[in-house]
């Protein structure tokens, strides 16, 4: 079972992704907890690049670096993982690439997609918890972690809309995929909304 969380930064995607990771553990089973970017070596010294490089980046070049991160982890970390059986939780995913690079950035979401997919063979997951918040709201939790902001968090706030509008639309056209939680909920809520959800596919 390959499950993805996706949405914006400061919607509580690690927080719950560490809760259905602690959950299904006491259920018996394996879960490989990844996420990208910089779930491999090379992910890491990608992520160092497309998070922290000084000059400029431009965005085809960002949106072939997320795609040689995503290549890299899904055939040495996430296939192999599956193939074993075992359950894949994972912070963000191609969907995160059609938002941000594809949205965003101002790519198209079209192409964007494409690249993903071929970067990836085609591996779509079974289930995307999308999280969504007000790109405000998302501001506030993170100016209260109090943490030094990478490339992307300082970005403009209509660069945060359009890649909130566009989780939204991935959301709606593939609702099979998709559960939409309203990220401004307790914690405890939305994790049980989660289990409930994967509780269906296991
Ligand atoms: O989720 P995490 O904080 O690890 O993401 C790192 C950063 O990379 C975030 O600021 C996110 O907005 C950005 N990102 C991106 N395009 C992707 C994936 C992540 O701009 N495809
Ligand atoms: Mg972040």
């Amino acid at each position: 079972l390959f499950v993805t969380f996706e949405g914006g930064d400061g919607t509580g995607k690690t927080t719950q992704a560490g809760l259905l990771d602690a959950w299904l553990r006491e259920q018996g089973r394996t879960v490989v907890r990844t996420r990208e970017p910089g779930g491999t070596e090379v992910g890491v010294l990608v992520r160092d690049i497309v998070l922290h490089h000084r000059g400029e980046v431009s965005a085809r070049a960002e949106a072939l670096l997320y795609a040689a991160d995503r290549a890299q982890h899904v055939d040495t970390v996430v296939r192999p993982a599956l193939e074993r059986g075992d359950v894949v939780i994972q912070d963000r995913y191609l969907d995160s690439s059609v938002a941000y690079q594809g949205a965003g950035r101002v790519l198209g979401a079209g192409e964007v997609r494409d690249l993903s997919l071929w970067a990836t063979a085609g591996l779509l997951p079974h289930l995307t918890v999308l999280l969504d918040l007000d790109p405000a709201a998302a501001r506030r939790r993170l100016d209260a972690a109090d943490k030094p902001f990478d490339r992307l968090e300082s970005e403009a706030s209509a660069f945060h809309e359009r890649v909130r509008t566009a989780f939204l639309a991935l959301a709606e056209a593939d609702p099979g995929r998709f559960l939409v939680l309203d990220a401004a909920q307790d914690a405890s809520v939305l994790a049980a909304d989660i289990r409930a959800r994967v509780e269906a596919l296991i």
